[in-house]
């Protein structure tokens, strides 16, 4: 294979911070959809559309289309709805995907009104102070009972929160406490705006070098992976092969790490395309980008939500890895650096399957 082209990791780090400052909870998500967008319409080679669901979707001819392919991240994060005033005007919180409770003590949030407001505060537990509670503010189990939203507005009562223009159902997103260090990213909804920010390099990488991909090429930048159906609808039915992008697990016993990406076979949802895997790590091997193999214990992709919904394709997730992930997130550089060179590696290389026939 030949050398790949250089990617400006500069570009990647300024729109991955862009990115996370723009907030996107599952279901509203228009923001950072808009903010991906932007970012694509940039490069004229690609076809730009949004699916009736909300994702975006742009669409890269290739030298080839007889197998053609597809990728996905998704700008969803983790988030909140209001699920009730309190009588002492602060709110009580709905989930809006899979985290611990404690994973967001203590955190700054935004509320956005249905009227178009948006209204600061913070998550605490509704018993908070030392001085008070004492012992009951460390033995308190976090819930959606026992933690709650303090607004930065003047209320002490529920009719003045709703003059605020606060009701139910307004959704609630939280600061993703931002900071670069030394090449290391932390921040909160690293999953999965960082590899939204690799595959909007690669497309630039490509884009700068004036290539284009082998075969013709879909992305899918979903808004519902959060809940397990993101990328349900938004894959055109000619795809052979999807390459979902989301971020590695790092933990005790994992092989992942934040200096790698990482090849993903096996999640709770089983074993991802062998063929498509070994295809993946062939690439990666031929191009030296630094990479682990590892499976995820608790763990589902937009790519096997594609799946059960019938999609016909060969699969296969790769990313990058996140420390201490839906909790306040960390990943290096490297990374990311890896993930876009093997994205781009993959738009640069044939297909994978030469023996099974074209759709269509
Ligand atoms: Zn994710």
């Amino acid at each position: 294979m030949p050398e790949l082209p250089p990617i400006d990791s500069t570009y990647l780090v300024n729109f991955l911070v862009e990115l996370l400052k723009t907030p996107s909870p599952t279901g509203f998500t228009s923001a950072g959809i808009e903010c991906v967008e932007r970012a694509l319409a940039g490069f004229s080679s690609l076809t730009l559309a949004h699916t009736l669901k909300g994702a975006l979707t742009a669409s890269w001819s290739g030298q080839k289309d007889d197998h053609p392919r597809a990728l996905t991240a998704h700008v969803d994060t983790l988030g909140a709805m209001v699920k009730e005033i309190k009588p002492n005007g602060r709110l009580k919180l709905s989930q809006i995907g899979g985290y611990p409770w404690n994973t967001i003590e203590g955190e700054g949030c935004q509320v956005f009104t249905a009227g178009g407001k948006t209204v600061r505060g913070s998550i605490l537990l509704a018993k908070a102070s030392a001085h008070v509670y004492g012992a009951q503010v460390s033995d308190t189990r976090r819930d959606g009972e026992t933690l709650e939203v303090r607004l930065d507005a003047l209320t002490t009562n529920a009719v003045e929160t709703r003059d605020l223009g606060i009701e139910v159902g307004d959704f609630v997103s939280f600061d993703p406490r931002l900071e670069v260090t030394q090449n290391f990213i932390r921040s909160r909804h690293l999953d999965d705006k960082a590899c939204v920010a690799c595959l909007v390099s690669a497309v630039k990488t490509l884009a700068d070098a004036g290539l284009q991909p082998l075969q013709k090429t879909h992305f899918l930048i979903s808004n519902y992976e959060e809940v397990g159906h993101g990328a349900a609808a938004g894959i055109p039915p000619e795809v052979t092969e999807l390459l979902a992008v989301d971020m590695a697990a790092v933990g005790e016993g994992q092989n992942s790490d934040e200096f790698h990406a990482t090849l993903c076979v096996k999640d709770s949802g089983g074993p991802y395309h062998h063929g498509l895997s070994q295809f993946l790590r062939g690439l990666a091997d031929a191009a030296g980008i630094p990479y682990k193999v590892d499976i995820y214990p608790f763990y589902g992709s937009d790519g096997e939500a594609f799946w059960r919904a019938g999609g016909d394709v060969a699969l296969a997730l790769i990313g990058p890895g996140v420390d201490a992930s839906h909790n306040y997130e960390r990943t290096h550089l490297e990374a990311l650096l890896a993930t876009t060179r093997w994205i781009v590696a993959y738009l640069l290389s044939d297909n994978n399957t030469p023996k099974s026939p074209p759709k269509g």
